[in-house]
């Protein structure tokens, strides 16, 4: 190890001590901290994203990466990590210091007035501080633009290298194309699926339970992780053995089912990060979209078929005797799958729900680029609503106002849960050709040790050494490719509902 690059390392361990504090905090704010704690924690809170600033920025950061750069005795690893921390302070180093405290300290309100908005469905009020949210990234966004670039796709390469406007315009338009007409096709099939049965009296210790069970069924290591209730349904990690995931209870059985698994499919991604990568700025899930492909993967491709509730269904069956006691394996996986063009994006099915992105996406770009002004925003929300997914918002609650991402400033953030689906329909595609998918589900956790394994390898192992677009290319040799995604929903919807 070079000199400088011990050096640097100092720094990128205090850096990551601030980090993981900030994690546990925000952890601690979600599921245990009493409801006044909020305005106290968050004044800490700012103290040590302060810290975490100075560290990035420091002159002497500054020059050990730039000594870093140029050495060439460098491990392949060293030199990510090195990459990784110029990116860092780069994207820091722009943003006049005071201005970043002012934004910091402005986020941390701007929730509680979106939140308070969002209660009170009053847009107006919500209006004067997203403004100043959007003017901020844009600022920053311009700070950090090459040459020409444009706004939008500074905010978009945050979450995503190498998905700019230019790509995502080409998959929505896909999207677009092929699922909004094939989707009228479905509501006009005048097929009826019944899913009445996952509604009902369904008791949160027995949800809890087979929440656990069923995490732990799909490779979620209770050693290096824990499992709460929040409000929504979230993901964060210290480190590779210290994964934490929660879940929401309500009358429908199935959110909290598919919220668990879910979360356990971010939950094995981290947990499958080599002990060589955790605690550096490269041992953490490559990109939000990756992330989600996870995710999504677990959650949809594999907790929605029936070859994954063949083994699985009596046991929930056995917790649930009364509510599904009488319902048929067969009808438990129609009903799971039922689509319902709906108007909250969390709720959304699978077949739907990169529609619902699409909207954002058009939105967002309209922000950014063409300076739509906020005051029209629920009614062009609620056009576009009408538009793909045949419904309208009554109100700002269950329009604009439901996702809470604008009013965290994450702009560009959206894309990445379409393409997490797309990049997962794309490995499923490649996987099913090389190994007996859904032979392997039926067999139970064995075999879905073998899927998992497969996605360690091929996916998890590299932590932030490759990019999405890379491991892509690299596990199915092909690069990223949409049509993938909608052929599976195309097929698999086409089968649901027999047409
Ligand atoms: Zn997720």
């Amino acid at each position: 190890m070079s000199k400088a690059y011990e050096q640097l390392t100092t720094y990128l361990e205090r850096a990551q001590a601030f980090q993981t504090a900030m994690v546990l905090f925000e952890w601690d704010n979600e599921t245990l901290a009493p409801k006044e704690a909020g305005p106290y924690t968050s004044r800490m809170i700012g103290a040590i994203s302060g810290e975490y600033y100075r560290v990035i920025t420091d002159k002497e950061f500054k020059r050990f990466i730039e000594a870093c750069k140029k050495d060439k005795s460098l491990s392949e690893t060293e030199a990510a990590i090195v990459r990784e921390a110029g990116e860092e302070l780069e994207k820091l180093d722009c943003i006049p210091a005071e201005e970043y405290r002012e934004f910091a300290q402005l986020c941390s309100e701007s929730t509680r007035v979106w939140a308070k908005a969002r209660k009170e469905k009053d847009f107006d009020a919500f209006v004067p501080t997203l403004k100043k949210v959007l003017d901020y990234q844009k600022r920053f966004a311009s700070y950090r633009a090459k040459e020409g670039q444009k706004l939008y796709n500074v905010m978009l390469d945050t979450y995503e290298k190498g998905f700019d406007m230019e790509t995502l315009d080409k998959f929505f338009a896909v999207l677009k194309e092929q699922l909004v007409p094939f989707l009228k096709k479905l509501m006009d099939s005048g097929v009826s699926i019944d899913d009445s049965f996952l509604t009902g009296d369904y008791p949160e210790e027995k949800q809890e339970e087979i929440g656990k069970y069923l995490a732990e069924y799909v490779g979620f290591d209770f050693n290096k992780g824990v499992m709460a209730v929040s409000a929504h349904p979230f993901t964060t990690n210290l480190h590779n053995h210290d994964v934490r995931i929660t879940t929401a209870y309500n009358n429908h059985v199935d959110d909290s089912i598919f919220s668990v698994i879910h979360e356990s499919g971010h939950g094995i991604y981290e947990m499958g990060i080599p002990d060589e990568l955790t605690q550096t700025l490269v041992g953490q899930g490559t990109s939000m979209g990756m992330h989600e492909s996870q995710s999504r993967f677990f959650e949809n491709i594999i907790g929605r078929s029936q070859a994954f509730w063949k083994p699985v269904y009596p046991k929930l069956q056995e917790v649930f005797p009364g509510q599904l006691g009488d319902v048929s394996l067969e009808q438990f996986v129609k009903g799971i799958n039922k689509v319902t063009p709906s108007l909250i994006r969390t709720q959304a099915d699978e077949m739907t729900y990169s529609l619902h992105v699409l909207i954002r996406y058009e939105i967002e770009k309209m922000l950014v680029e063409e300076d739509l002004d906020v005051e029209k925003l629920p009614e062009v929300w609620a056009d576009k609503y009408e538009e793909y997914l045949g419904v309208r918002p009554k109100d700002v609650a269950e329009g604009v106002l439901q996702d809470i991402h604008w009013s965290q400033g994450s702009f560009g953030y959206f894309p990445s849960y379409a393409l997490g689906s797309a990049f997962g329909a794309q490995l499923y595609t490649y996987m099913k050709k090389h190994m007996d998918f859904e032979g392997l589900l039926e067999t139970g956790k064995a075999g879905i040790r073998v899927i998992r394994e497969f996605l360690r390898e091929n996916i998890h192992q590299y932590g932030k050494l490759k990019t999405s677009r890379q491991i892509l290319k690299d596990v199915t040799g092909e690069d990223f490719n949409p049509q993938y995604y909608v052929d599976y929903l195309v097929e698999k919807y086409s089968n649901v509902y027999g047409i």
